[in-house]
């Protein structure tokens, strides 16, 4: 038996589809045949090449895709159960971490697995066994001992795909931030991570919920999410008067949150300005390198902010992500996040539709894009 892997040879280019064995599930492994795989922000960078540090100057048959979900092909001896103690069978869907914390070092035992200084990374050379290392093929090779949910009969592939990346990663960072009911949010872009923590902090309480992005497509959607308020930073065209349109609406003294889900580091003295004092700053959106920024520290000490950055997230915002959206189903529109479906054979077409419309101001816009296997 064979399955398709996408491997990439030249950044920005063509992916090629190439088969390759499927592996013998070793004692405690699970195989999982994938229904779907996401195109995420960081996807994007690595297939444009902004990841080079990482990835290499060029590309040598890369395979990657990190957002994924599918059905149980077949368990390893001793599998029994989810990581929820669920019993668990061949053809059961399936969502999991994509990383893999060691479990054994301080940083783990402080339930800081995300940033586990020993954790695996996937292995992105294709053609190196078990094969099935990442989310853009046919199957997915889940090592022993990891991680892994049933996803709830109500929840569809569509709306499951990126639980185990955007939405866990705002939830548990949301929750590191010390997000409580009443509190007022401000939430910077309404990417696929800031539409995502506007409907999880809506979820935890949050009284206000202030979006700023440049689309105005984007900002209706955080509407439907659950965003109070929408600040055009096109309309509002400089940084005061971003901060002074937050201080309005928070009678003059900042947010309790502000959140950077950007991904540019411009955006981050001006979330610091949003505060109030005592008021934490989440960042999230820098994953790319070189994305430096420059603040007085002063600013900082006198407004006693706090800084809270999230890489990946705990196991457990996974479980917590499952439960937020089969709570939430009716309540948003999530079958509105993904707005175009590829099948793996066009995943080339999925890459250069996702980059053009990042790229272009104004509707109609891809707000995301999956692969169907
Ligand atoms: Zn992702
Ligand atoms: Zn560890």
């Amino acid at each position: 038996m064979k399955g398709r892997v996408a491997v990439l040879r030249t950044y920005g280019g063509e992916f090629e589809l190439r088969e390759y064995p499927v592996p013998e599930v070793e004692p405690g492994a699970i195989l999982v045949r994938l229904t779907r795989a996401g195109v995420c922000g960081s996807d994007l960078h690595i297939w444009r090449g902004e990841m080079k540090e990482t990835y290499g100057a060029s590309p040598r048959d890369l395979t990657f895709g990190h957002e994924m979900c599918g059905r149980v092909e077949r368990l390893g001896a001793g599998v029994t159960a989810d990581s929820m103690g669920q019993p668990l069978r061949e053809g059961d869907r399936v969502t999991y971490c994509y990383f893999f914390p060691c479990g054994r070092c301080p940083v783990c035992l402080h339930d800081e697995m995300g940033s586990c200084p020993r954790k695996v990374r996937p292995n992105r050379v294709a053609g190196t066994p078990p094969y099935f290392n990442n989310a853009y093929g046919d199957y997915y090779y889940l090592r022993p001992g990891h991680f892994v949910f049933k996803i709830p009969a109500e929840i569809s592939d569509d709306i499951a795909t990126p639980s185990n990346c955007a939405l866990s990663q705002v939830l548990y960072g949301l929750r590191r931030a010390g997000l409580r009911a009443g509190h007022t949010v401000v939430v910077q872009g309404a990417g696929g991570l800031g539409i995502n923590a506007v409907a999880v902090a809506r979820d935890m309480g949050a009284d206000q919920i202030i979006v700023i992005d440049r689309l105005p497509d984007r900002l209706e959607l955080a509407r439907a999410f659950g965003a109070d308020h929408t600040l055009n930073a096109v309309e509002l065209a400089t940084a005061d008067r971003r901060v002074d349109a937050v201080k309005e609406l928070t009678g003059g003294f900042g947010a309790d949150v502000v959140a950077d889900l950007v991904g540019y580091p411009e955006v981050i003295p001006e979330g610091l300005r949003m505060l109030r004092g005592g008021g934490c700053y989440l960042e999230v959106g820098s994953i790319a390198p070189g994305n430096v920024f420059s603040y007085d520290a002063t600013a900082l000490v006198r407004g006693n902010v706090r800084l809270v950055a999230t890489s990946n997230y705990s196991p457990w915002a996974l479980e917590q992500a499952l439960a937020f959206l089969r709570r939430n189903l009716k309540r948003f529109p999530f079958e509105r996040v993904v707005s175009h479906v590829f099948p793996l054979e066009r995943i080339s077409d999925a890459f250069q539709q996702a980059d053009w419309r990042e790229r272009l101001a104004g509707p109609p816009r891809l707000s995301r894009a999956a692969i169907s296997m």
